[in-house]
């Protein structure tokens, strides 16, 4: 369970000056309530204006397969859920979603499946990447979140197109890391950090992110979690609260869990510290925030988010993709999504942008690479 009361004397408007934050400083920051939140929310929306300006770019999200090899304690979608029917688009269906986010000028997509290795995922892949650059004449950019992989295939991957990866490390304590997944091999914290590194030496944006408000988890954690993605230098962070799935054995600890209001508010503070820390990396306003608050996503963007991820996969598989429970839009067709996305971004002061990758400013000047 979250540790709520630590010591409070630090002033927070001193280090919300600073340049560098200690972990002392973001448990400090994360347990602001009231005027304090206030103060925390406006810093990190200044800094989003002055880095990002009030820009959203759009990942057109795919989530082609509900199958994996994978039994992550906390996920719907695990191999040991026998209470899921499982889906795979074919080929087609892929193409057909990925022409609609070219013909609506998305620019962008994001590839999510669970967790296969095999020869065979690796080459359909790559044929997929080939086939999505050529229907849009090189136009779409392609993100990539299907796991774990060896760096060979990371590099066919990338060969062919793809030049974003999303790798969610999920808990960086190693301890609660091993919690939350089963004790083997399959499931191996080294790995999943060497994945990472692995990712970011061979070029791609690299991204990763976390739960928020686990079983087990603390307050001291989720500073590490920051301070991990500082000094592994990412460039994307897509995280959000963490809604138990009845499927799954962490459905065992609903009783020690923050309330879900609780859960969404430190999620909020999280996107807000990040912004602070990391002033130019991209941040996806995760769709788990709108399964709790309906505006939840445009909250997210207001307070330093500049990534939304619309559901472009068609309808009627989206029930079957469920990672937690109360996902909402499941039963949307993709236009539905693009007409409610605009109304409500404009609410949020922000501005939807079309035609832009939308890459991330971070990984830019990483790159010495002239915006
Ligand atoms: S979190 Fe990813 S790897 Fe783990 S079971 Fe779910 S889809 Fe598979």
């Amino acid at each position: 369970m979250m540790q709520k009361h630590i010591e409070k004397k630090m002033d927070i408007k001193d280090f919300l000056k600073k340049d560098s934050i200690s972990r002392e400083e973001i448990v400090r920051l994360l347990q602001t309530e009231g005027e304090e939140r206030n103060l925390l929310f406006r810093k990190s929306a200044e800094v989003k204006q002055k880095f990002i300006g009030n820009k959203v770019w759009l990942r057109g999200l795919i989530e082609f397969s509900n199958v994996c090899g994978k039994d992550c304690l906390y996920c719907g979608i695990r191999k040991g859920n026998k209470n899921l029917k499982r889906y795979n688009l074919t080929d087609d269906e892929i193409l057909e979603s990925a022409q609609f986010a070219y013909e609506n000028h998305y620019a962008s997509l994001a590839l999510q499946s669970g967790e296969i290795e095999s020869n065979a995922f690796t080459e359909r892949i790559e044929n997929l990447l080939h086939k999505i650059k050529e229907l849009s004449k090189g136009e779409i950019g392609i993100t990539l979140s299907v796991g774990e992989q060896e760096p060979e295939v990371y590099k066919r991957w990338f060969d062919a197109g793809a030049h974003r990866y999303l790798l969610r490390i999920e808990a960086t304590n190693s301890e609660l890391y091993k919690k939350i997944h089963p004790n083997d091999n399959k499931h191996d914290f080294g790995r999943r950090q060497e994945c990472l590194k692995n990712l970011q030496d061979i070029g791609y944006q690299t991204g990763t992110g976390v739960m928020i408000g686990l079983p087990f988890q603390t307050t001291e954690d989720l500073a590490g979690d920051l301070i991990f993605m500082r000094d592994f230098n990412i460039d994307m962070c897509g995280m959000g609260p963490f809604i138990e799935h009845a499927d799954t054995p962490l459905i065992n600890y609903s009783g020690t869990l923050l309330p879900l209001k609780e859960r969404f508010d430190l999620t909020l503070k999280m996107i807000a510290i990040l912004r602070i820390m990391m002033k130019d990396i991209n941040i996806v306003a995760a769709t788990a925030l709108q399964a709790i608050d309906p505006i939840g996503r445009e909250k997210a963007i207001k307070i330093g988010a500049n990534i939304l991820m619309p559901n472009i996969t068609p309808g009627k598989y989206r029930d079957s993709y469920k990672l937690y429970n109360n996902k909402p839009c499941t039963d949307d067709s993709a236009e539905d999504c693009q007409s409610c996305l605009e109304a409500r971004i404009s609410l949020a002061d922000a501005e939807i942008v079309y035609n832009e990758w939308g890459d991330s400013k971070h990984y830019e000047r990483r790159k010495g690479i002239k915006a």
